[in-house]
């Protein structure tokens, strides 16, 4: 067994506190009590592990690297390796379905696209359900079992339903899933009824299930497990040290993210801090968020931001103004009102990142391009090398630029999308005059399935004619 790291760091008897984000609040709460906004000031939390800086942090990089090579289920899952940077006792129920592992891929297409030398893509659409949530997950459902409730609830666009629903049966907890009525696609929307959640669809939208479900936290038998859970944070951090161990620990300058409700900015932000905090790495990479236009309250909050608010991150404005009726066919990031906006926005602002806004056309053709690097990925994720190739261009990433850009979903997560992109028949509401009448989108990289001839000559010509 490998040298279990939790040695090398030195920790007070709890393995940390929730603490409001809000400094002139500040209070902290035990990590039993089952909140999930303070109680003294409503804002969000978030946990402090109280890590303390180790004397040789090379011993835990070894102790990790051994893990990674050992059969032991807490060793082989990409979250529970860094248990000793998570708020759990060493008596902790572990869940796991052997999350994390994600693989980096070269991207050299992507990168030509973007105007980049080199462009290098971790693929957390790799995990059990095909999606980047499952790491938060493995966590959150861990802290389920430990409070003793019975059921676990979310809102959710898919991802996070599809995600719950694996890791409650794997607790045997019992799953309950609130959906917008008609605004998810099948594939997420099955994967929730295989793995025997009951399904709870609305007629809202994504705002109205969020609202219910914090609601429905009151009750003692029920944990809430959205974005707003601080414990999903805690497991979704572990992909910046996933990350930093893939990147043999030489930095990247900038880690790119596609921002929905900003749980995913948030996890990568403080991952990237605590590395800094326990001498890990030396500096931060640039962290910059993308959007869909149609769905960019952060984007325009960050537009608006002059270079002093900008630098005075630990003072953001109070509220962020929602986005009433988002839209965008990236339905993993078609939120307008994101909780975990601000604390994305302090790690962004922290790292001298940017969080901008691209439009549906620039992430169907995105998304193709990164198809055509034999990666597949939902549209969400697109959003990514969309926002690259702008950054690029407006002089933020540098042409040589070492670039990560992280994707969230697997490409199955929407089969729809592509076979329309691809045939031609992809119609957006978001930038058509009226959004009743959808414009139609011919993607730079469509690739329709041609009707050919029985004959081998008719199919040797249309070879030929692709090149
Ligand atoms: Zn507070």
């Amino acid at each position: 067994m490998p040298g279990r790291p939790a040695r090398a760091l030195k920790r007070l008897a709890e393995p940390g506190v929730q603490r409001c984000i809000n400094r002139a609040c500040g209070a902290a709460y035990s990590l039993r009590e089952r909140i999930y906004l303070c109680p003294k000031c409503g804002e969000t939390l978030e946990i402090d592990c109280r890590l303390a800086r180790p004397k040789n942090p090379d011993f835990l990089r070894r102790s990790w690297a051994a893990g990674a090579k050992s059969k032991l289920p807490r060793d082989a899952s990409g979250v529970w390796r860094y248990h000793a940077l998570l708020p759990f006792g060493e008596d902790a129920p572990l869940v796991t379905l052997f999350e994390g592992n994600t693989p980096v891929f070269q991207a050299p297409r992507s990168a030509e696209y973007c105007g980049l030398s080199d462009l290098r893509l971790k693929h957390q659409g790799y995990n059990p359900t095909g999606s980047f949530k499952d790491t938060g997950m493995a966590a959150a459902m861990t802290q389920a079992l430990i409070s003793g409730a019975s059921t676990a609830i979310c809102a959710s666009t898919g991802n996070t339903a599809a995600s719950l629903a694996a890791y409650a049966a794997r607790a045997g907890l019992k799953a309950a899933i609130l959906l917008p009525h008609g605004q998810v696609s099948s594939s997420k929307l099955a994967q929730s009824l295989d793995y025997g959640a009951l399904v709870l669809e609305i007629d809202g939208n994504f705002d109205a299930c969020m609202r219910l479900v914090q609601e429905l936290g009151d009750d003692p038998s029920i944990y809430v497990a959205n974005s707003i859970n601080p414990f999903r944070i805690e497991g979704q951090k572990t992909v910046a040290f996933e990350l930093m161990e893939q990147c043999l620990w030489q930095v990247p300058h900038h880690v790119v993210v596609p921002g929905g409700n900003m749980g995913n900015s948030t996890a990568l932000g403080k991952g990237f801090q605590e590395l800094l905090d326990l001498g890990l790495i030396k500096r931060l990479p640039k962290l910059s968020v993308i959007q869909a236009e149609g769905a960019a309250p952060v984007a325009h909050l960050f537009e608006k931001l002059s270079p002093k608010q900008r630098a005075d991150f630990e003072n953001l404005p109070e509220k962020l103004e929602p986005v009433e009726n988002p839209q965008t066919l990236a339905t993993a990031i078609k939120i307008g009102a994101p909780v975990s906006w601000k604390k994305a926005l302090r790690a962004v602002l922290r790292s001298g990142g940017k969080v901008i806004a691209v439009s549906e056309r620039e992430i169907a053709d995105a998304k193709a391009m990164i198809g055509r690097d034999s990666i597949g990925c939902e549209p969400a994720s697109a959003t990514t090398v969309a926002g690259i190739k702008k950054l690029v261009a407006s002089g933020h990433i540098g042409r040589r630029d070492d670039v990560v850009a992280v994707l969230t979903g697997h490409a199955l997560k929407d089969p729809d999308y592509m076979i329309r992109y691809h045939e031609g028949t992809l119609t957006a509401a978001h930038g058509a005059k009226d959004p009743a009448t959808p414009k139609p989108m011919v993607g730079a990289f469509a690739n329709a399935p041609q009707r050919v001839a029985a004959t081998k000559a008719a199919i040797l010509a249309n070879l030929e004619r692709r090149a």
